[in-house]
C-alpha cells in the first residue's frame, strides 16, 4: 500500500494529515513541479511587498515531510498518469506507482488573448517564482501595468504600491473586483487606490503589448498608450487539469468529484482548486478556489484514501482580504439572482459597507467592508442554514450578535458548540 499526491500545496497537506489520522505507517510520495517546501500562496503579495521572507511563508514546519513519512519529489513535473498500470510518469522519465492517488494540481493563470503577451517582463502572479521574478524589475519609481482588477490583481497592486512602483490597473469591466463588488464597494476601493496614487482605467481593454523583446507599454482598445517597465497579468485562474486532459478522468471545468473526493476512476481522488466539488450554497458541483476548501477537501480525500468513509459537503466560497486601508470579507452568493433579496447598509461617514444576500429564510451570502468583526457569526448562519426570518431586520446592526437570535436558537447553538 502506498499513496501518491501530485501537488504540494494546501490540498496536498490536508491529504497528508488526513491519511496520517488513519494510517500512520504506509509511505506517501508528494510530487511538485515547484522546487519549494510547501508554502502559503496568498503570502506571495507580502513577499513582493517585502513584508515576509521566504522562510516565513512555509505552510507547515521544515520537518513536515520527515515527521509524516513523506518522500517529497520537488521541482519535477508529473507528465502523465497511466491509470491502468497505476503509475505516474515524471518529466525526467521516472515512474512512480501508486495504490491510491490524489490529484491536487491547483489552478493555473488564464492568459488573455493579447498580442505580445509572450514578451519579456510580462508576468503572472500566482506562484512564488512569479513574485521573485517581479521583485527583480519592480524597483522604486518603475512603472507597472496590472491587467485585471481582480482579487489577485489588486493584491499585486498593493504589493507594488508598497514597493514605490507607479501602478496602472486596467480592467474591461466598469468596476473593481466585479465578481464580488457592486458600484458602492468599487467606489470605496477606487477612492482608497487614488490615495495611494494607483491609477485605475475601467471599461477599456489592452489590445497590444508594445515593445520589441520586452514590454515597454500597452496599447488600449480606445487608442491610448500606457508606458510601463513591466506588466502583471491577473485575468483570472482556471482549474489546472492539463495533466489529465484527454484521459478517461471526468472533467468539466475541474475534475469532477463526489462528496468523498472520489473521481470516476477507482483509487483516484482530486481535491482543492483543481476539483469541482459540492458547493453547499449553490447545491451543485463548482470550483471553490480558496484555502479552507482546499484543506478540507484534501483532508477528506486523505482519510478516504486510507480507508475511512468521510464526507465533505460544506464547501462554499469565502474570502477575507486586507487591501491597503480596506478590510474586506465576503462569503457565499456575491451577485443578485433569482429568488435572492439583497440588503445593503452603507455608512459614508465611517466608510463601512455591509451587504447581505437572503434566499427564502436563509442568509446565503455577504460582503463586509471595514466592519468585519461579525463575519464569523454571519458565516455560521450560512453554514448552519439557520432560519433568520425572526431576526433578519437586525442583521445589519453594528452590535449584531447571538444576543439578537431567538432564545431557543441561542440555546441550540450553545449546545452544538
Ligand atoms: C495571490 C493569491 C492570493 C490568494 N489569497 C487567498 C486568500 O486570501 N484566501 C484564500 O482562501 N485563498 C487565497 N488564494 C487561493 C489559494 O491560494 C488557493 O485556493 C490554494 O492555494 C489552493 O490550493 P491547492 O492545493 O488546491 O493548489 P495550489 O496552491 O494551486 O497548488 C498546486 C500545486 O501543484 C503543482 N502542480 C501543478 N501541476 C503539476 C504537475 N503536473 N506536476 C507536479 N506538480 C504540479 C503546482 O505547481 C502547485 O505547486 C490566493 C491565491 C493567490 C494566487
Amino acid at each position: 500500500m502506498n499513496y501518491v499526491i501530485i501537488g504540494n500545496s494546501v490540498a496536498a497537506v490536508g491529504a497528508v494529515e488526513g491519511i496520517r489520522k488513519i494510517d500512520k505507517v504506509n509511505p506517501i510520495v508528494i510530487i511538485s513541479d515547484e522546487p519549494y517546501h510547501t508554502y502559503s500562496r496568498p503570502l506571495i503579495s507580502y513577499y513582493l511587498a517585502g513584508k515576509v521572507t521566504q522562510d516565513n511563508m512555509y505552510y507547515r514546519g521544515k520537518d513536515f515531510y520527515k515527521a509524516n513519512n513523506v518522500e517529497p519529489i520537488l521541482g519535477v513535473k508529473a507528465q502523465h498518469i497511466d491509470f491502468d498500470k497505476k503509475e505516474v510518469v515524471l518529466e525526467d522519465g521516472r515512474k512512480i506507482s501508486y495504490t491510491k492517488l490524489l490529484i491536487a494540481t491547483g489552478s493555473k493563470p488564464l492568459t488573455p488573448p493579447i498580442e505580445g503577451v509572450e514578451k519579456q517582463n510580462v508576468f503572472n502572479f500566482i506562484k512564488l517564482d512569479d513574485a521573485k521574478a517581479i521583485e527583480k524589475v519592480a524597483t522604486r519609481d518603475s512603472k507597472a501595468v496590472v491587467i485585471g482588477a481582480s482579487f489577485s490583481g489588486l493584491k499585486a497592486v498593493e504589493a507594488l504600491v508598497q514597493r514605490g512602483v507607479n501602478v496602472t490597473v486596467i480592467d474591461i469591466m466598469d468596476r473593481i473586483m466585479p465578481r464580488v463588488f457592486d458600484e458602492t464597494a468599487s467606489s470605496m476601493a477606487l477612492k482608497m487606490l487614488e490615495k495611494y496614487e494607483a491609477k485605475v482605467l475601467l471599461k477599456t481593454s489592452v489590445e497590444k503589448i508594445l515593445g520589441h523583446q520586452a514590454a515597454i507599454g500597452v496599447l488600449l482598445k480606445d487608442g491610448r498608450e500606457v508606458p510601463c517597465d513591466f506588466i502583471v497579468l491577473a485575468a483570472g485562474v482556471r482549474c489546472n487539469t492539463d495533466l489529465v486532459k484527454g484521459t478517461k478522468l471526468k472533467i468539466n471545468r475541474g475534475i469532477i468529484v463526489d462528496t468523498m473526493m472520489r473521481t470516476n476512476i477507482p483509487d483516484v481522488y482530486a481535491a482543492g482548486d483543481v476539483a469541482e466539488g459540492y458547493n453547499f450554497i449553490e447545491e451543485r458541483n463548482t470550483e471553490i478556489p480558496i484555502i479552507p476548501n482546499a484543506y478540507k477537501q484534501g483532508e477528506t480525500a486523505g482519510q478516504n484514501m486510507a480507508g475511512a468513509q468521510k464526507i465533505f459537503d460544506k464547501g462554499f466560497i469565502m474570502n477575507s482580504m486586507p487591501l491597503l486601508d480596506l478590510s474586506i470579507v465576503s462569503a457565499g452568493v456575491s451577485a443578485p439572482g433569482e429568488g435572492i433579496t439583497v440588503k445593503t447598509i452603507y455608512n459614508q461617514e465611517k466608510n463601512t459597507y455591509k451587504k447581505f444576500y437572503i434566499r427564502g429564510n436563509n442568509l446565503v451570502g455577504y460582503l463586509l467592508i471595514n466592519d468585519i468583526d461579525r463575519a464569523g457569526i454571519y458565516t455560521d448562519l450560512i453554514r448552519r442554514k439557520i432560519d433568520i426570518s425572526s431576526f433578519e431586520h437586525q442583521l445589519g446592526r453594528d452590535d449584531f450578535g447571538f444576543i439578537y437570535l431567538p432564545k431557543a436558537l441561542r440555546s441550540q447553538l450553545i449546545l452544538e458548540g
